[in-house]
């Protein structure tokens, strides 16, 4: 269950707030000025911040900027009042993630916030340790190991697996493989893609003539199949 702090000093926004999150499922905590905000963010790191910009003792940019200077990387989202056409800049630049004018209904509410919870949830895997049967894979190291045995893996064969394991199960078109690792630049084929993949196969699948981790998706691409890895965790259906 995902933790979201309010933070918002006028009473009925705060208790509107709390009501439309609590009976979508996830865990409220409040906090009514700026300071008491920033010591709850610090204190219990929720999954998300609701911050209104308009707050007493310590604006909603200032807590922001604080909260980012102390490494903090929670996803902001910031309310800002009508009118106020800076806002948008200045949050963005204070390090938030997105932002919503006030009034907003609870429709477009829920939509950020899910949004944002699914972000930081691919961000979390694609900085993880893959397990893949008795081979494990360190994203953000650029690892591999087999047991103790260090696996030779080039960076096109990381920034792969990377974009593959950044969803799970969902297939991954050549065309994306191509855009996303060889970038616009340069000018491979699709059957670079697939090269790379049989390399990437011979290194990692215990039988590379029937992978069990890289998966084939006829006329698509490939899909990452992560060991334990129900298909309701999926990122897009993924729920609070
Ligand atoms: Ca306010």
């Amino acid at each position: 269950m995902s933790r979201i702090l309010i933070i918002e000093d006028e009473l009925p926004m705060r208790t509107a707030l709390t009501d439309c999150l609590t009976a979508e499922g996830y865990r409220v905590l409040t906090a009514a000025d700026g300071p008491a905000g920033l010591d709850r963010a610090l204190a219990e790191k929720p999954d998300l911040i609701l911050l209104d910009v308009m707050l007493p003792r310590l604006d909603g940019y200032a807590l922001c900027a604080e909260l980012r200077r102390l490494g903090h990387s929670v996803p902001i989202l910031l309310l800002t009042a009508k009118g106020q056409v800076d806002d948008r800049v200045t949050g963005l630049d204070a390090g938030a993630d997105d932002y919503l004018v006030k009034p907003f209904s609870t429709d477009e509410l829920l939509a950020r916030v899910r949004a944002l919870l699914r972000r930081v949830r691919r961000t979390e895997r694609s900085t993880a340790t893959l397990r893949l049967g008795d081979v494990t894979v360190d994203l953000a190291r650029q690892t591999a190991h087999r047991g103790r045995q260090l696996l030779h893996l080039t960076a096109k064969e990381f920034a792969m697996l990377r974009l593959l394991a950044d969803s799970p199960g969902e297939p991954i078109t050549r065309e994306r493989f191509l855009d996303a690792v060889w970038g616009y630049a340069a000018f491979p084929t699709t059957r670079t893609v697939d090269n790379h993949i049989a390399t990437l196969r011979a290194k990692l699948e215990p039988d590379p003539d029937q992978p069990c981790w890289i998966i084939t998706v006829h006329g698509i691409g490939y899909r990452l199949d992560l060991p334990g890895e129900p298909a309701e965790s999926l990122p897009d259906i993924a729920k609070p």
